[in-house]
Order: structure tokens, then C-alpha cells, then sequence
């Protein structure tokens, strides 16, 4: 049984992230979206919120559990024999931060390997900070996140 994990921050998911899973779902036979905790970066919602809307977001596919992490990516994944990370792409931007993290989790742990998913065009410019920055201005953001965190949104800021 092939599992592999997906790790971020999700503060908060969106449609960008869905996405992914859905494209990963077809490629594993389970997927855990990790909720990687930084207690150094200030988050928006706590991770109990961020859990939720994953799970709301998430809850039609039974292959898909969460999770969360205040350490290592491969610390978790050695610990749950997880050996493949998924991660999305969205411009050539992401590509040397995710090229150098890919590289050292690989050197800690050598059968680890990280699968990359080409964003899906409409997605492209979408990403969690972008969505908080419009929201807290009023903006709409219904067009890139599910309609519960677009909810939670409203509320956060209003
Ligand atoms: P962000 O806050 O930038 O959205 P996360 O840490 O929550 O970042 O993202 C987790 C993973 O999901 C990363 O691999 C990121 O590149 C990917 N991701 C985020 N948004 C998108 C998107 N719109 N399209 C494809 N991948 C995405």
C-alpha cells in the first residue's frame, strides 16, 4: 500500500491545495495532509482551525487523513514509514526553495522522495497568503478557497 504525506502550512487550505489532493488521491492509496506547526511563524488560524477546514475540505475522499508536525518532515515520515512527500509547483518561484528541500530530506533520509504536481492554470497565482491579504481588505475570495473557509474568513476578519 503506497501512502504518501503532504506537508504545509493550510493557513488556510484552499482551492489551490484541494487541488493537489485530488490529483494525489488518484496517485497514492492514502494520502495524510500533514499540518506542518512552526511556532516561529505567525499563523492566522490555529492548527485546530486549519484541521478542521482540511477535514471539511477533504471529507470526500476516506483516503485522506491529517495530521500534524512541529518537527521534521522526514522525522515524521521515518517514524510513520512514509516514503514519498507530495508537493505542488506553481511558477518557476517555488522551484529553488522546493529543488534545495527536496535535496536535504533525501540526504537525512536517502529512501525518501518528494513527487511534484504541476499547478492546474486557474491556480496558478493562488496561494494562503494572498487570500488573507484580500480577505482582511473585504475582498471576495469565494473563487479560491471552499465555501466553509471563505465562511471562517468572513467571520476572522469581520
Ligand atoms: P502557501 O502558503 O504558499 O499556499 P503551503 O505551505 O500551505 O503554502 O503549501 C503547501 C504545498 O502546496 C506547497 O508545495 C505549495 O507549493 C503547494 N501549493 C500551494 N498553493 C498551490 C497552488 N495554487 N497550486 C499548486 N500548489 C500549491
Amino acid at each position: 500500500m503506497k501512502t504518501a504525506v503532504y506537508p504545509g502550512s493550510f493557513d488556510p487550505i484552499t482551492l489551490g491545495h484541494v487541488n493537489i489532493i485530488e490529483r494525489a488521491v488518484d496517485m497514492f492509496d492514502s494520502l495524510v495532509v500533514l499540518l506542518a506547526t512552526n511556532p516561529g511563524k505567525q499563523s492566522l488560524f490555529g492548527a485546530e482551525e486549519n484541521i478542521e477546514m482540511i477535514r471539511e475540505a477533504t471529507s470526500a475522499w476516506p483516503q485522506v487523513t491529517i495530521d500534524q508536525t512541529g518537527g521534521l518532515l522526514v522525522d515524521y515520515a521515518r517514524k510513520h514509514n512514509i516514503h514519498h512527500a507530495v508537493r505542488g509547483l506553481r511558477a518557476v518561484t517555488d522551484f529553488d526553495a522546493e529543488f534545495s528541500m527536496a535535496l536535504t530530506n533525501r540526504s537525512m533520509w536517502e529512501e525518501f522522495d518528494t513527487v511534484y504536481l504541476m499547478t492546474s492554470a486557474e491556480y496558478m497565482y493562488l496561494r494562503s497568503s494572498t487570500v488573507k491579504q484580500i480577505a482582511e481588505y473585504g475582498g471576495d475570495v469565494s473563487k479560491f478557497v471552499p465555501a466553509h473557509v471563505d465562511e471562517r474568513l468572513r467571520r476572522k476578519f469581520s
